[in-house]
């Protein structure tokens, strides 16, 4: 008698643990579905939003604005794009074994900064006698012009030896322009090439293009500007 009635309560125990199951699933389904989505809209806004490798900073193509980035620390006080960053310490690190001493003297700078940096020139050039517009003609030929400097990528530095010794300098810059393109970097702004990048010969001033394209670079003996319109103008 017990178990004929112990049976129906079982059989519907069994019912209900089975649409219990078939709920949870179905729930499961919709949140991963949900994630997915979710992950290819995120996806979306971060392609449109972030500067490729290659792109253009000059006196003709200004930094992209408003783009989503990701900021690291090189040393306490310069942050480069978390992108080229393992590169350029290992980069900092062959150089060193090179017996050079190599610091990042400049390296991320915002819109504002850039700003901020090219009016204090343009001051100091207009304390010195200068009139308003003779000091920004002039300072835009030592600074780049805001929203036109490199430096807002992150993807650029600006590397000197610790000692200030010219000649020291001098073989530092040499070594990396020869060794650099093997970390992903290429020395931006070469002598020759200035009507072609629009800016003067700047030894320090080093750009992340990663790897492949820097080594085609530096065998091809090209700038930046010629390199995308060789490969990549439409
Ligand atoms: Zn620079």
């Amino acid at each position: 008698m017990e178990h004929s009635t112990a049976t129906p309560e079982t059989e519907k125990e069994k019912r209900r643990k089975w649409i219990l199951l078939i709920a949870m699933s179905l729930s499961l389904v919709a949140l991963i579905t949900s994630l997915f989505f979710l992950a290819r809209i995120e996806g979306w806004l971060g392609r449109r939003n972030s500067t490729t490798l290659l792109t253009l900073v000059d006196t003709e193509n200004a930094a992209p604005e408003d783009r989503e980035q990701t900021l690291a620390f090189i040393d306490d006080e310069h942050m480069v794009d978390e992108r080229c960053l393992s590169d350029l310490e290992q980069l900092l690190e062959y150089c060193r074994s090179a017996g050079f001493a190599p610091r990042v003297t400049a390296a991320y700078r915002s819109a504002s900064e850039q700003r901020e940096l090219f009016n204090a020139l343009v001051e100091r050039l207009m304390e010195q006698g200068s009139d308003a517009e003779s000091a920004k003609t002039l300072a835009a030929k030592q600074i780049d012009l805001p929203g036109h400097s490199e430096h807002q990528l992150g993807l650029a530095v600006d590397l000197a030896d610790e000692e200030e010794d010219a000649e020291k300098q001098a073989r530092m810059q040499e070594w990396l322009s020869a060794n650099a393109w093997e970390y992903g970097f290429i020395l931006r702004y070469p002598e020759g090439k200035e009507t072609i990048t629009g800016h003067s010969f700047d030894p320090a001033h080093y750009r992340y293009v990663g790897q492949s394209a820097a080594k085609q670079i530096f065998e091809l003996e090209i700038t930046l500007e010629e390199y995308v319109s060789m490969f990549y103008s439409k």
